[in-house]
């Protein structure tokens, strides 16, 4: 029996998809920048979580945005000299190379917030209706906190009540202040050529909108799981579900899965902190990617995980020693029988992962086999029966070559 920690309600719930295809939307990267191996660790575990549904029988489909429209995009385009496209189109092949090199399956749609500006614009329109949202002084747009009861309850944080608005799309440090927030920004002087002129006025959409729009269009007002970093919970999807709820008067998803972020000396991997490697840095330092996938894995996704390059070694030295097992099960020509072994892995494989998503314990269950594989003789058939339960992992986890 699968269960997924649901963030909405703390708990390991048990997994009842709502149809018969679980429907499933992430939030994808911000193309402005390099995503980083702190922002893949989440895209890695997101795409686990589509294979092992799979493996388990269910139909999946998966919505992944691309935010190629926010604050940073258009000032880091303005820096570069590029449009905003020209920008959020290089960084998008980038972000799709990284994909390709850590083998995560595409999602089976890629949408663009520039992309979906009328569907932006209809969702303020019914919030603007519904009484959830109100033309600030300077012309934006805004939504109404106070007007939603539920705030908050994904967070699971009281938040003091504050006056302000904000039309940034990250809020700083002020973060623990109830302010409403921008759903269509009015144009300002240093948008430069990046505006719509929509119905809502000339401007832009804010990008907590954009990923309720974008969802609603492709997933419906209700669909299975919305996924993202720990990062997106406060404010990204607290804001989502306010706008949903605004809307549609209902919470959009039914389990909220969050990703802990990347630690590197005891401090979170990112951007501003000046301490995030990218895999194409990575790569440079002659560092195998699986191998920083495999270290990525070594933890569930809920779990504190450490970056080190002594970690990524160690997992290139374990990965290394699979291939062998395989290539000498290649050839095996014993007499051991390996049945029960491969019940046993492939039970405890199942259970970890049911175990909302346990890739550390699976990846140990895998190490433990492999070891256990190479200490026998197998006949061929049942070297066939380790090499298809090793695949049948590898479904899971995308880190071995074509066995
Ligand atoms: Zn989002």
């Amino acid at each position: 029996m699968l269960k997924l920690f649901n963030t909405l309600t703390r708990q390991k719930e048990i997994f009842r998809p709502l149809g018969d295809i679980v429907d499933i939307y992430t939030c994808g990267p911000s193309v402005y920048q390099y995503a980083h191996i702190g922002n893949f660790r989440t895209f890695i575990f997101e795409d686990v979580l589509v294979r092992y549904l799979r493996a388990r029988g269910y139909r999946v489909k998966r919505v992944m945005n691309i935010t190629d429209i926010e604050d940073k995009a258009i000032t880091t385009a303005k820096k570069q000299g590029k449009t905003l496209r020209e920008m959020t189109e290089y960084y998008s092949k980038a972000f799709f190379e990284d994909m390709e090199m850590f083998n995560l399956l595409p999602a089976d749609v890629f949408p663009r917030a520039t992309e979906h500006i009328p569907e932006i614009v209809d969702i303020i329109k019914k919030l603007m209706e519904n009484g959830y949202a109100y033309r600030g002084k300077d012309g934006s747009i805004y939504y109404k906190v106070s007007r939603f009861g539920g705030w908050g309850e994904l967070i699971h944080l009281k938040l003091k009540p504050g006056k302000k608005k904000i039309k940034r799309d990250e809020w700083g440090e002020e973060s623990n202040i109830l302010s409403d927030f921008a759903l269509w920004k009015s144009y300002e002087k240093e948008d430069g050529d990046v505006f719509w002129e929509t119905e809502l006025g000339k401007g832009r959409p804010g990008w907590h909108i954009e990923c309720s729009a974008m969802a609603t269009k492709y997933l419906g007002t209700h669909f299975d799981i919305h996924g993202g970093g720990m990062d997106n919970i406060y404010p990204h999807h607290e804001n989502v579900i306010a706008q949903n709820f605004g809307a549609f008067r209902e919470n959009p998803s039914k389990y909220w899965l969050h990703c802990r972020h990347l630690m590197i000396n005891g401090k979170k991997m990112s951007k501003s902190l000046n301490n995030a490697y990218t895999l194409a840095e990575l790569v440079r330092m002659e560092f195998e990617p699986m191998a920083v996938k495999y270290l990525l894995l070594s933890m569930g996704y809920r779990r504190r995980l450490n970056f080190t390059f002594d970690g990524i070694e160690e997992c290139g030295k374990k990965l290394e020693k699979l291939h062998n097992i395989i290539e000498s099960l290649r050839n095996a020509n014993g007499r051991d029988d390996a049945s029960k072994l491969v019940k046993r892995a492939r039970r405890e494989f199942e259970r970890a992962m049911d175990d909302s998503l346990n890739t550390g314990k699976a990846l140990k269950v895998m190490e433990e086999f492999a070891d256990e594989a190479g200490k026998i003789s197998p006949g061929r058939e049942s070297a066939e029966e380790i090499l298809e339960a090793f695949r049948i992992f590898d479904s899971v986890l995308g880190l071995l070559k074509p066995f």
